[in-house]
């Protein structure tokens, strides 16, 4: 039996120092992966804090036209509200892709974007993982890789963050307020999820005693030519093998703004801002959405068992921009890739 310790702060600096108090100590929110995660011996904290006495429900649109998402408000709550609806719809229709309704009614938002990777191995402590204990060796380089990384990956880790919503706030150029022992401070959320590197343990840049409070998006939420696009063993209650959130502004014919991100292809939602550049000004057609998913592509490798995301994932990029340039409504259904 795994024995713990529980608190419910009614504060976010009480829940701060329970956070620095035990080093093993972890926050619950929705619980729907933390549980898990105990149950399968992957983390034993000392102490439990359950953030849910918090005020961090919110979900508004601020003065300057901002989406204000709370940490706490479910991932339900966030894609049905009629703003997020409105004005952030490639937003809404990411978190409706994933998990089932019983989780996104019990998922919130600060759990989405920290839940941790799906590697097999990450949840089975008899096999080794860098991520779960480091310095064992990653299970999954030379093993059963196919739901694993093509791009960012190293030789310590080649795990993929699994959350559609991160995908598309990477998109949206969000930003994620963390609050903890030092105060408040904000990141941007290209700079939130990290790489793997030599420190595969770590998901993000948080810092030890800081706790996700909210999450905003500014106004320029993409409310017509955006697209998610997920893919997937199966059509519902599946995790991506790649997925995509593109938005594009047109002139014209022409291309204004280009943004697209990747999901299930890396570490953390990738994102190529270098690249979206080189496309302002290019004529929105097949061509250059193709010349467009090559070069975002630039790097990619594949493991033996995830090679298939090699063409996919260029495919899913060029059928996504193509949607995305059609315009929306799209239905979920009708995103297959030729
Ligand atoms: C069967 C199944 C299928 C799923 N399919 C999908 C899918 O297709 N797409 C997808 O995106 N997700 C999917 N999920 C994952 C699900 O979306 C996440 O489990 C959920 O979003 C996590 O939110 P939570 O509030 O329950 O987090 P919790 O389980 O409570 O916490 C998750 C992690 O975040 C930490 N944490 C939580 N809140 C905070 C905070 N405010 N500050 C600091 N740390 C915090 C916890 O300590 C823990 O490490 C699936 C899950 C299951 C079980
Ligand atoms: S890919 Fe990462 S999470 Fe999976 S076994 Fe290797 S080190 Fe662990």
């Amino acid at each position: 039996m795994m024995r713990f310790s529980y608190s419910r702060p009614q504060t976010v600096a009480q829940a701060a120092a329970s956070l620095v108090a035990d080093p093993s100590a972890q926050i619950i929110a929705g619980g729907t992966n933390l549980v898990d995660l105990m149950k399968y011996d992957v983390t034993r904290p000392g102490t439990v804090i359950d953030i849910n006495g918090l005020d961090l429900r919110d979900i508004r649109v601020d003065g300057e036209g901002t989406l204000q998402l709370g940490a706490l408000a479910t991932n339900a709550d966030t894609a049905y509200h009629p703003e997020v609806q409105s004005g952030w719809p490639l937003l809404s229709s990411a978190m409706l892709a994933a998990a089932s309704p019983q989780l996104r009614n019990a998922a919130t938002n600060g759990g989405n974007i920290l839940q941790r990777t799906r590697c097999y191995y990450f949840y089975d402590p008899s096999t080794p993982c860098n991520k779960r204990r480091p310095g064992s060796g990653c299970g999954a380089l030379h093993g059963v890789n196919r739901i694993h990384a093509i791009l960012g990956e190293s030789a310590n880790c080649i795990a993929v963050h699994p959350s559609d919503m991160a995908v598309a706030l990477a998109a949206l150029d969000a930003v994620v307020t963390v609050e903890g022992p030092a105060g408040e401070r904000q990141i941007p959320f290209d700079d939130f999820h990290r790489l793997p590197g030599d420190r595969p343990d770590l998901d993000n840049t948080m810092e030890r005693g800081e706790i996700v409070t909210a999450i905003s998006v500014p106004a320029n939420g993409f409310g017509s030519h955006h697209t998610y696009l997920k893919l997937r063993d199966r059509q519902s209650y599946a995790f991506a093998l790649v997925s995509v959130a593109a938005a594009i502004r047109l002139e014209g014919e022409t291309i204004a703004e280009l943004r697209v991100a990747l999901g299930g292809v890396a570490h953390k939602p990738w994102r190529r801002k270098d690249v979206e550049a080189e496309f302002i000004g290019r004529p929105a057609n097949r061509p250059t959405f193709e010349a467009f998913a090559q070069a975002l592509m630039e790097g990619a490798t594949g493991h033996g068992h995830n090679d298939f995301k090699l063409d996919l994932a260029p495919r899913a990029i060029v059928r996504a921009l193509e949607q995305a340039h059609a315009g929306t409504p799209q239905n979920q259904a009708v995103k297959v890739v030729f």
